[in-house]
């Protein structure tokens, strides 16, 4: 099988599952789980910040961040292609009572700097009060120029409002660009970041900030249903990512460039962009069922459609990119 639907589909490898079994267990709603607490203290350490929360998925780690920043009635302004936004069934509003301002990404994953200074409410009964700024990176496989993080982070909190960063691949962007995770999250106040993406943890996230956004963080994780108990088993999987599989995503960075390269040479296609671990490409509609049925007797599996997205990661044998680009080859011919 070559499974190019998403870089989640990675499994944990022996190696990873050796360090699952062998690693020390507590209870860790009670705070006493150490290998959890040791994730914790890496990320953060790692990351610059003070503090770390273990939360099951990428989602309830955004979810915990946005309910920590913002209070009921408080908007927050996002990008209308993040997956905070669009891609988490709506929970900062559903389940936080949080308003989203969602104003429209430009092409490079940026959100203008005029669109967020004109959606930032004045202290008016009218209007919902403004109250944090997210953003995302990498976003649709694209890395956030630095100059405009800064600029925009910056530019939020002289607003007075705070920075959240939905990293879950942010580890793809230390890959591509050798900035240091400090470097990364410090324009933000809380970064989340995913272990069970190209990272191949089976579950996990860890969520950084002060002490004070972290503790609030904790509070809400445990009214979301996120309070988990021997949780050190899932957190050895992200220490071992961590110590292991971060040089790994370069070569799903190359498999994707690599990938795309061969797939712009076939005129029916048409490559979007490409950055990091993705390639987007539209797909003639009227060919979309048919090509599917053709990739998968080849054992390639896609999330088919006309705005297709195929995603590397550490799960694919060298040379499968090149299986993958020769059977669309096939098809178009
Ligand atoms: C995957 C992902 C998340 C969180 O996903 P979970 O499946 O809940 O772990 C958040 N943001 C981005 C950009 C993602 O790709």
């Amino acid at each position: 099988m070559i499974d190019l639907r998403s870089d989640t589909v990675t499994r944990p490898t022996p190696g990873m599952l050796k360090a699952m079994t062998e690693a020390p267990v507590g209870d860790d709603v009670f705070g006493d789980d150490p290998t959890v607490n040791r994730l914790q203290a890496m990320v953060a350490e790692r990351s610059g910040k003070d503090a770390g929360l273990f939360l099951p998925t990428g989602t309830q780690s955004n979810l915990t961040a946005l309910m920590a920043h913002c209070a009921r009635g408080d908007e927050y302004i996002v990008g209308q292609n993040a997956h905070t936004y669009k891609y988490e069934g709506g929970g900062a509003a559903v389940l936080g009572s949080i308003q989203p301002q969602p104003l429209a990404n430009a092409p490079d994953g940026t959100i203008p700097l005029d669109l967020i200074a004109a959606a930032i409410k004045p202290d008016d009964t009218h209007f919902a009060i403004t109250r944090l700024l997210a953003l995302e990176n990498t976003i649709g496989g694209t890395i956030l120029p630095a100059s405009y993080v800064a600029e925009a982070t910056t530019f939020a909190r002289s607003k007075g409002l705070g920075t959240h960063l939905d990293g879950a691949r942010i580890w793809n962007v230390m890959a591509a660009s050798n900035a240091s995770l400090a470097e990364l999250c410090s324009p933000f106040d809380t970064v989340s970041m995913c272990f069970s993406k190209g990272m191949g943890a089976p579950v996990g996230s860890v969520l950084v900030g002060s002490k004070e956004l972290i503790t609030r963080a904790a509070r809400w994780r445990k009214s979301l249903g996120g309070g988990m108990r021997q949780a050190g088993v899932l957190a050895a999987a992200c220490i071992y990512a961590l110590e292991n599989h971060l040089p790994r995503l370069r070569t799903d960075h190359e498999n994707a460039a690599r990938l795309g390269a061969a797939l712009a040479q076939i005129p029916a296609l048409k490559i979007s962009h490409q950055g990091t671990n993705m390639v987007f490409l539209s797909v003639p509609p009227e060919k979309c069922v048919a090509l599917d049925a053709f990739l998968k007797e080849r054992g390639i599996i896609t999330a088919m459609g006309p705005r297709l997205r195929l995603v590397t990661h550490g799960d694919l044998k060298p040379g499968d990119v090149d299986v993958a680009a020769q059977a669309f080859k096939e098809f178009f011919k």
